[in-house]
């Protein structure tokens, strides 16, 4: 097998989505949390096929089929690991690292990781400097917009001082040369004269973190009406604006989230974290791409749109909402009075007020044509048949009948248009689109790899659940899969299977990537494994206290442990008695360690008693 970088792998599965990459074959529908279709593994009428698109993971509730996006393409394309990597690598035009490249992707990879390294550095400095007396006036502006010392330390904001030279000196006197400050976009320098000076001067700073915990660039906001109000670092290596979202890393700390809200500016984000709504996150300075819209997808199926109340806001809300759309998410519009925005709502209104707000806001639908109506004078009959002839282009674009039909129903008493009539509009435009679709292509039906439709459920011991549900907890992300690790210390898991994660996760925190289901998923070749492992992933598990459930489960595992020693012992016990073996040390020794683990088993349950009284 060639060998591929391990980040190579981890890209080519991160930029390869999974419910675009199955939408190639299987048609999809949104249901809760994730999407379901017609398995194309076998046959069957009623869709049991899902796709999750928060964990990136397929799986079968007919057939059992599951994995990951690499193992669907080697399931579907019937492809080796090789072949499969490589054709994603392709769908997503990411070069293959063949021997030449492997330098090349080498020396990129290292660039990426010193302007990651740099930027921490650089926005630890800023945020000491707000900390400090020069920093004074930006700190008074940060609380005069209402925000407190934790959201501002939460969110890692700094100040950039009001001089030419202050970031790049501290930052060359860490190391950095300003070659490399200037790959980083820290400084500037100017072609004309050459002359080299700090990118950000007088203002206040705004780390954007990605969900792995990396700065990959900065916002920088100007206290005054100065302008521009806000500048972003420039593109890098490291770093690029279509892709990111402000507040995510935070947003999806707070998973499981049933939306998400996205907001115009930062501090709008900032405020509303700060008022209990960690679903909120902001485009870094662009209009929504639909990259942001896809990320989002993978924390949430239903994104509020959150702009600002004046009319560039609801242009933009316009087109977010297509975008949120497209990605297969459900939009939602958040209407706010008096050309406030979020921001200034939370402050003068409350969270309160803001959670009524989310409660009564509009469906794309009503927004669109809660938009085309105020273009019209419905007194008139023009507005009237304008109004209704617009209204049905839009209609044409939903794709639940009933919500149409209610919405038809609503015209008719509003403009006194037979529904009729618009139905009639709707079918003519409907077949005008339907000459230019094209034709999916779609593989449903093929029956090839239908091994095994039964999936009988076999009831497991208790220390394998235990098992199992460590072993889904700890690909959820780093931070508890360090902390499973670390509880589980020597222990070794009985299943051989779950005991491989274990070590896949362990290699993947050693290497400081971040861990989570699809790529731990590509350390695995069997199918049969994959399969088993994504069924434990699609288990929702539920717990008040993270910490206790933990404690129980490794309890448990302890425990299948300590019995299967003990069963061990019984056997050689009886083994020596039945064949009637005299050695007596031996015998001894066996019944005392017998004893032993009786004990310890004993005390376990009446800690697990315990603990649930
Ligand atoms: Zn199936």
């Amino acid at each position: 097998m060639p060998w591929f970088p391990e980040e190579w792998i981890d890209e080519v599965i991160s930029r390869n989505d999974i419910v675009d990459v199955v939408s190639e074959y299987v048609t999809l529908k949104p249901s809760g949390r994730g999407y379901f279709g017609l398995c194309p593994f076998h046959n069957e009428k009623t869709a049991s096929f899902h796709v999750s698109s928060e964990r990136q993971l397929y799986h079968c509730f007919g057939c059992g089929e599951g994995g990951n996006v690499v193992s669907f393409i080697m399931a579907i394309e019937r492809m080796e690991f090789v072949e499969a990597m490589k054709y994603l690598a392709e769908r997503a035009g990411i070069p293959l690292p063949d021997t030449s490249d492997q330098v090349l992707y080498q020396q990129k990879k290292d660039k990426k990781q010193l302007i990651i390294e740099i930027n921490r550095e650089c926005a630890k400095y800023y945020h000491q400097m707000l900390m400090k007396p020069e920093g004074k006036e930006a700190l008074d502006y940060l609380f005069s917009r209402g925000l407190n010392n934790n959201i501002i330390r939460i969110f890692g904001l700094g100040y950039a001082p009001n001089s030419w030279a202050s970031a790049r000196d501290y930052l060359n006197r860490q190391g950095y040369t300003d070659q490399q400050l200037i790959e980083a976009g820290i400084v500037v320098q100017n072609p004309e004269n050459g002359r080299i000076y700090d990118r950000f001067r007088n203002r206040i700073m705004f780390p954007i973190i990605n969900t792995r915990g990396m700065v990959v660039g900065f916002g920088g906001r100007v206290m005054d009406d100065s302008l521009p109000k806000y500048l972003n670092s420039s593109d890098s290596p490291a770093f690029n604006k279509s892709v990111n979202l402000f507040g995510l890393n935070l947003a999806a700390k707070a998973r499981p989230l049933e939306y998400l809200i996205i907001a115009e500016g930062y501090m709008d984000v900032i405020t509303l974290h700060q008022y209990g709504f960690p679903q909120a996150v902001a485009s870094l300075g662009t209009s929504l791409t639909s990259e942001q819209a896809k990320l989002m997808r993978r924390y949430a199926s239903e994104i509020y749109v959150a702009y600002d109340g004046d009319e560039a806001g609801q242009k933009a809300t316009m087109r977010a909402i297509d975008i949120i759309k497209e990605a297969g998410c459900k939009a939602r519009v958040i209407q706010f009075p008096n050309n406030l925005d979020p921001d200034e709502v939370l402050k003068q209104y409350g969270p309160e007020y803001f959670r009524e707000l989310l409660v009564k806001s509009l469906s794309m639908l009503d927004f669109k044509l809660s938009v085309l109506r105020r273009k019209y004078d419905l007194n008139t009959t023009e507005g009237k048949v304008g109004f209704a002839t617009d209204a049905a282009r839009v209609l044409a674009e939903v794709d639940n009948h009933i919500e149409r039909d209610a919405c038809i129903r609503q015209l008719e008493s509003l403009l006194g248009i037979r529904s009729r009539a618009i139905y009639d509009q709707i079918a003519k435009i409907e077949a005008q689109g339907k000459l230019q679709k094209k034709i999916p292509r779609n593989r449903t039906g093929n029956n090839r790899y239908n091994k095994n439709i039964t999936n009988p459920v076999i009831l497991k011991p208790a220390y394998i659940r235990a098992e199992a549900d460590l072993v889904n907890l700890m690909v959820q992300g780093s931070s508890i899969a360090e902390k499973i690790i670390d509880m589980l210390g020597s222990l070794t898991l009985q299943e051989p299977l779950y005991q491989k994660v274990v070590n896949i996760v362990k290699s993947l925190l050693d290497r400081k990537t971040e861990v989570n289901e699809a790529l731990v998923l590509s350390y695995l070749e069997d199918r049969n494994e994959i399969k088993k492992l994504v069924e434990i992933f699609e288990q929702k598990l539920e717990y008040d206290n993270i910490d206790t459930y933990l404690t129980d489960c490794l309890n448990q595992v302890e425990m299948g442990i300590l019995t299967k020693k003990r069963q061990e012992i019984k056997n050689e016990i009886n083994t020596m008695d039945r064949e009637g073996i005299s050695d007596p040390v031996r015998y001894k020794s066996l019944l005392k360690e017998m004893e032993e683990l009786n004990h310890r088993l004993s005390a376990y349950k009446s800690e697990r008693r315990e603990s649930r009284e």
